[in-house]
């Protein structure tokens, strides 16, 4: 027997990570869905598709690990970031060139729940680089609220840690992408480096999806009464409903 098959070493699969797998990329809409252990993970995988030196365009305001991981890259040579304020079209259009390799989104943004463009900014990156990989961070809205590959991305990824999960006894993220050979190279990070989801985290996640939905409706009504309330108090309210 030659043919070693899915399941010869957990780091590379196991059947547990693959069911997991397969229900989110249903709920997504995706072909590939790959399910590792943080959020911060996510990013650093995906990130690792950068050649030294390449530019990346990003958010001016990211979630405080997003912005510390860019950070790094730029401060090691490994990519050149321009953090800009992505709701600025007309900066955007002028921060991206042909030699824009990444642009990395995040809507709403964390903490100040600025709304991004993201189809908007995807069309432009890829009519002036149609290499440019644009990346978004959807932990925020969930799949349920958003699709941002149907937006125009390439590459989707979650903190599975927060409302993915809802239960905060794991840490979890997740990669979403509708291209084989995305999918291929983000597997070869995912098993290089052992990132991939445990098996009982996977049945956790699994469990705590089944009432995604219902969360939600909950959270997003509570906040809708909170900040409404709050609006009434005279206060300047955030929340992307106002
Ligand atoms: C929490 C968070 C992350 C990081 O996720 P972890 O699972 O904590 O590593 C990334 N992006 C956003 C927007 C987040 O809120």
């Amino acid at each position: 027997m030659d043919e070693m098959g899915d399941y010869d070493y957990t780091r590379s699969g196991n059947p547990t990570r693959t069911t997991l797998q397969d229900h989110l990329a249903k709920i997504i809409g995706c072909e590939t869905v790959w399910a590792v252990n943080s959020g911060m993970s996510a990013l650093d995988i995906i990130a690792r598709l950068i050649k030294p030196g390449e530019h990346v365009v990003a958010g001016d305001d990211l979630y405080g690990g997003t912005q510390r991981l860019l950070t790094f890259l730029n401060t090691n040579g490994s990519a050149n970031v321009s953090h800009i304020d992505l709701t600025n079209l007309d900066l955007v259009k002028k921060t991206i060139t042909k030699d824009t390799a990444f642009v990395f989104l995040e809507s709403p943004t964390n903490p100040l729940i600025k709304v991004v463009d993201l189809k908007s900014i995807a069309d432009y990156a890829h009519s002036v680089n149609p290499n440019a990989l644009v990346v978004f961070d959807n932990t925020m809205m969930t799949p349920l609220l958003m699709k941002p590959l149907e937006l125009g991305a390439d590459i989707q990824y979650e903190s599975a840690t927060k409302y993915l999960n809802g239960h905060h006894d794991i840490m979890a993220g997740i990669i979403a992408t509708n291209s084989e050979d995305l999918a291929k190279r983000l597997f070869f990070v995912i098993n290089s480096i052992g990132s991939g989801l445990s098996p009982f985290d996977s049945w956790l996640l699994l469990r705590g999806l089944k009432t995604l939905s219902l969360r939600l409706e909950r959270q997003q009504s509570n906040a809708l009464k909170l900040a409404t309330w709050l609006q009434g108090q005279g206060l300047k309210v955030r929340y992307p409903d106002r």
